[in-house]
This record gives structure tokens, sequence and C-alpha cells, in this order.
């Protein structure tokens, strides 16, 4: 290993399994040859006005023709300008009108195990109904509506509901705080709350409304609160004036509601980050740009078919919710599982059960819980026939090549691809994928950028690096579902993306590009770690950590160091071992030989298990404070559970 040159990050980690596409997969897929996805990606970058403009005419359904594709500004954008569409009408009346509405929409299974179906018709009845309700409640286009609800159809249906009249939703995480919901509700400055009197998890019933009471005492703007019964307590207390049973007011509507022309930059939604990294920040998307965005990187990357049964198990108060269980395969006219409750209720293999019982065929879930279930065991997954899925994605975290060699042999008994799939909050919709049916995966990478997407990395003074370096990974051009601001806050907004490399969207993440022009996602700007003058990847040390049987997640972070700089401290949680000296020095010993002397952990601490955001990423933030002995700072509201903190600051060093 040489040393980087300045700005760039050394790459030590060799990762050379290549899995082609099965043959089986490719001849059917969307993408079926390589050149098909090299004439479409160069054609969106030579001629974006054109190939943007054939893309939203043939996909969506348009009440008034846009004129100008794009009007670029930096950091300033709009999409489809003048134009005049609806998300809902996209997701619902588009395929209905087609004489599509018998098909399945949503196939819904509670914690319970309770279920429901709704075809697109049925869907949309209900989403005319919740919209009808909503407009009775003074709600009309560009009123912010909070959405703080349990998994259920009724989440889905609120969200379009919004959609429908043009009201921008807010959706929250139902298992954030008050605190964190006052902080949403009063920086959107929301009208209207929607919510359940409680949400199953893990068998007990967790009380709602309860907490939006109590965030609804220092939410001043909020006038009405509509409230779903899902778990039928019977004391739910409801303030006359203010709270309304969706039941009463919802369910008596007559269903019918046209949707409501609505501009093309018309907002569509904000939705706060993870904060794995700070202050989650409200990213504002608009309608057109975002529904095509996520239609068409949904069909791109998931190769939808017919026949389908997709499941996407993140949360709606999620990105990934946002685009993948409800914009994207809505528009795309899918069959959708929705699941209610937690991946190990009754047991351990409640996934397995579903996928089982509703032969799922594609499968969109999260490192954080591929990582669960190798900890729970194989057993879990042995007890059940999968031979229904085809294909398998990973979003959220970079995916460690050993989960995801577990993924594809255990999950995907060694036939289904696995789409790794880069993106954010930020970028509305998937950026980099495998294509299923032509490209070749290599576990850890998220290959290549989808059409549209034009990738640049960038050392701190804005110039490319060469290839075999990491970088500052940008955005060169803009795209149809890129955010349009951070809510209440443009200088931020200037500030944050645009200001570090002029013209060029900073997604605050390091990649590098391999030989044949694979990305790979090295970690976070903030997370570098600086060892003797070489710049090393927390992804790539943790990778490294993971390929020891014994260790089930790790962590890595840098603490000052006088004599190198920084010195590496390692956090990880282990199975099947005892977290003793001896497994600590073999621990160090195999990322030595795996990857260097350099990358080796000065400090390694076994943790029962680390600390995450309620989304399921490793805050590392949280772990650079514990691993130099501070006081640990920044926002911790997105933090999933204090304790465990508390207990890697009681563990020994
Ligand atoms: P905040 O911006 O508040 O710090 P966050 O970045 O975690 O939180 P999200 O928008 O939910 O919020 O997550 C996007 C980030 O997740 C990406 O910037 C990247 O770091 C990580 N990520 C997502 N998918 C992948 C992937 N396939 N490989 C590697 N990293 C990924
Ligand atoms: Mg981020």
């Amino acid at each position: 290993m040489t040393n980087s040159p300045s700005g760039q990050i050394d790459h030590v980690l060799i990762e050379d399994r290549l899995f082609p596409p099965p043959a089986e997969f490719a001849k059917k897929a969307v993408f079926s040859t390589t050149a098909q996805y090299e004439e479409m990606y160069n054609r969106a970058a030579e001629s974006p006005d054109e190939f943007w403009r054939e893309e939203a005419l043939e996909h969506m359904h348009w009440f008034e023709p846009f004129g100008e594709v794009c009007k670029w500004d930096a950091p300033n954008v709009e999409w489809f300008v003048g134009g005049k569409t609806n998300a809902s009408y996209n997701c619902l009346d588009r395929h209905i009108n087609a004489g599509r509405g018998d098909r399945k929409a949503i196939i819904w299974e509670g914690e319970p195990g309770d279920t429901r179906v709704l075809t697109y018709s049925e869907l949309r009845t209900e989403v005319c109904k919740c919209a009808e309700a909503m407009k009775q409640l003074g709600i009309g286009i560009g009123d912010v509506v909070s959405i703080y609800m349990p998994m259920t159809p009724e989440l889905t249906i609120a969200m379009l509901a919004c959609a429908r009249i043009g009201a921008v939703h807010s959706v929250i995480f139902a298992g954030f705080s008050a605190e964190s919901i006052v902080d949403r509700n009063n920086d959107a400055g929301a009208k209207l709350m929607i919510t359940a009197d409680g949400l199953y998890r893990r068998g007990k019933v967790l009380p709602l409304k309860k907490t939006v009471d109590e965030a609804l005492e220092k939410s001043p703007t909020v006038q009405h609160c509509l409230v779903l019964k899902r778990s039928g307590q019977d004391d739910v207390p409801m303030t006359a004036g203010r709270d309304v049973w969706w039941h009463e007011v919802v369910d008596t509507q007559a269903g019918e509601l046209p949707a409501e022309p609505l501009d093309s930059e018309a907002n569509l939604f904000i939705l706060y980050t993870s904060g794995s990294t700070g202050k989650p920040k409200g990213i504002r998307h608009t309608t057109a740009g975002y529904n095509l965005w996520a239609k068409r990187t949904f069909e791109w990357v998931f190769d939808h078919r017919e026949d389908d049964v997709y499941w996407c198990t993140a949360d709606c108060g999620w990105i990934t919710g946002h685009s993948y269980i409800v914009y994207g395969p809505l528009s795309a006219g899918a069959t959708c599982l929705m699941y209610e409750g937690a991946p190990n209720f009754p047991e351990e293999d409640r996934f397995w059960d579903l996928v089982e019982k509703y032969k799922v065929t594609i499968l969109y879930t999260a490192p954080t819980a591929i990582r669960a279930f190798i900890k729970w065991g194989d057993q879990h997954v042995d007890k059940h026939d999968l031979s229904s899925l085809r294909l398998l994605g990973s979003v959220g975290e970079g995916i460690n090549p050993e989960a995801w060699m577990w993924y594809h042999t255990k999950i995907g008994g060694e036939r289904c691809p696995i789409v790794d799939t880069w993106w954010q909050t930020e970028t509305g919709g998937i950026m980099m994928s495998p294509l299923p049916g032509i490209t070749a995966t290599k576990p850890g990478s998220c290959t290549r950028p989808l059409p549209g997407v034009v990738p640049a990395i960038v050392d701190e003074t804005g110039k490319e690096v060469d290839d075999h370096h990491g970088g500052m990974l940008c955005i060169s051009k803009p795209w149809p579902g890129m955010l349009r601001g951070i809510w209440g806050d443009e200088a931020r907004y200037a500030e944050q993306y645009w200001s570090m490399v002029p013209g060029k969207y900073l997604t605050g993440d390091n990649a590098r590009k391999d030989k044949d022009g694979y990305y790979w996602i090295m970690g976070r700007i903030d997370d570098v770690i600086n060892v003797s003058g070489h710049r090393l990847s927390t992804i790539e040390v943790e990778s490294a950590l993971c390929s020891h049987e014994a260790v089930c997640e790790a962590a890595v972070v840098g603490r000052p160091d006088d004599i190198k700089g920084q010195a590496i401290a390692a956090f990880v949680t282990i199975r099947d071992r005892e977290p003793d000296e001896a497994l600590r020095a073999e621990l160090k010993l195999h990322v030595r030989k795996q990857i260097g002397a350099l990358a080796q952990p000065d400090d390694l601490r076994f943790a029962a298990s680390l600390p995450k955001t309620r989304s399921g990423k490793i805050m590392r933030r949280l772990l650079r404070d514990v691993a130099s002995g501070k006081e640990i700072g920044g926002d911790t509201s997105t933090l999933e559970d204090f304790t465990v903190l508390a207990k890697l600051n009681d563990d020994e060093a």
C-alpha cells in the first residue's frame, strides 16, 4: 500500500468474487443486454432533455403538458416546467383507467396475523375517502400533514390522500418520541396530524395516541388530529374539537374525489433524514420529477414483471418506504406485500414465513436486518421454502461482503441476483445499483450508476481522483428525483450540498471506482480514519472484521493518537464465541492479515449491540466520542436505544 495523495483514500480490501446474472433471469429481464443499458445511459447523459421528455410522457399522466424539461441554475432546479400531474393519479387512476383496477395493489399482514388485500380500485376508493375527510378538516394545497402511524394500509392511504389534494406529507417514524414529533411538527408547520390509537410491536401495544397528545401540547400549528383505531384500546383520550376518529370521518365519505392537477414542482413531501451524521434535515421533494424517478428506478432495478409479488421490508417512515413501498411500485402497478411488525415476532422466522406464505418474488431489505438474521441462526431460514424468490435487494448501509454472501446463499439459494442499491433521502430514489439481468455483481459494490446519474469522485480541491483511490462522491448533473431543498432552510441546503464542490451535488459519502468502472461506497466523509498519513475507509476495515466467522457486526472509528494522528478503534458484536483476550488478539491479527498492519485496530471492544439510528444504521459519530473517552455530543434524537451506549461505556476497552 502506498501513501495516498492528499485528499484521496487508500483502498486496502481486495474483493474479487464475481457473480454473473443467471442466464434464465437475463433472458426475460427489463435490461437484457449491456448494450441496451449503455445506449440508454449515454442518451440520458448526452441529451438529457430529450431523454427525460420521452420518459415523462410515456410513464406519467399529464393534466397539462410541461414546456421546458429541466431548468437548472445550481443549486436550484425545476423539472417538467409548467406541467400539471398528480402522484396519486399516477399510482392509482392510471392503472384503473387502463382496465387494471382489479389487480392487487397491497397484500397486508398485521403483526398479530390479521390480513387484508386491496386492489388498485379499492385502494383508490380508500384514498379518496381519506382525501375527502382531510378537505373537510380544512386541508388543501400546500398544507403540511404529519403522519405518525403503524405500517397499516392506512399509512399508504394517508400519504396518497395528501398527494391527491396537494397537501404535503411529513411521515414521522412511529418509534420516535413526543419531543421528535414536536420538532418535526414545528419545523414543518404541520396543520393536521394523522395517527392511530396504538401500534403492535413484538406482541405489545405501544400507545401512539398518548405520545401524540404529549406532542400536540407543544405543536401550536396543528389544528386537528385524525385517529385510526388499530389496536382497539378503550382508554384513548380524544380532545373535543381537535381529535376525530378515522372510522367516523373517513369511512363515511363517498370515495370519489378526482385528483387535483398539481404543478410539477408542487411540494409532495418533507422527510427527515436518518440523523446518522448529525441533526436530521427536512428534505423537500416535489411532485413530477420525484414520481418519475421513483417509478423508473423501481422498474429498472427490480426488473418488475406482472406476476411479481414484491416486498420491501422498510418502514414508510424512511425514504425507502416512500419510494419503494408507495410511489415507485404503485406507479408501476406492482403487487406489494406490506408487513406491520417486528421480524422476530412471534419467532425469528417471521420474514421467511411471510415469503413462503405469499410467494414473494422480490425482497428488498437492509444490511442491519441481514446481520440480525445471521446472528439468529440459519435454522430459522431452513424451516421455510423460499423458492419463490427471484431477486434480492439491499439498502441503507454498505453490505459487507460476508453478509452479502450469506444473503446470496442462504436466502437467494445462489440463484437470485442481489441489487445493492446506493442512494439517499436526498436523491429520492436509487442512484447506483446492479441491473439484475445484465450486471455481474461483486459483493459489497453498488456497481454502476443508473441512466441519468453522472457521478464524480473528487478530492478536497474538487479535482477528480484517479480510479484506484477513493474520494468524495458527487453527482455532476441534475436528475429528476433530486431534493429541491431543506424545508425552511435554503441557506443550509446551499451550504451542505453545493458549497464544497461548486456546481456538483456533494453526497457526503466517499467512494472509489474500480478497473471495471464499478463503484464502491467507502463510508461517510466524516468517518475517514487518518492513520500515519494514510486515509482509510471505515467500510473496508469493518468488512475485514466481518469476514471472521465470529463477527456479526463491526464499526470502526478513529480516535486521537499522539504518534499516528489517529488510532483505529473497533466495536464488534460476535456469535458462537466467548469475548475473551484470545479472540481479541485473533480479530486484530485477522484484519492485519486481510488488509495490512496499518489497518489493524488498536483498540477492539466487544459490544452486545452497536448504537444505531431508528432506521438501523450504525451511528459512528457516537462511537467516536466513546472511543476517545469524550462526553457523547451532537444530536441523539434518532438513536434507537440509549442503553446500548451506556453499556458500551461500562465495557472494558
Ligand atoms: P443523515 O443524513 O441525517 O446523517 P443518513 O445519511 O443516514 O442520515 P439516509 O438518507 O437515510 O440518512 O441514508 C443515506 C445514506 O445511507 C447514504 O448517504 C449512505 O451513507 C448510506 N447508504 C445507503 N445505501 C447504501 C449502500 N447501498 N451502500 C452504502 N451506503 C449506503
Ligand atoms: Mg445523509
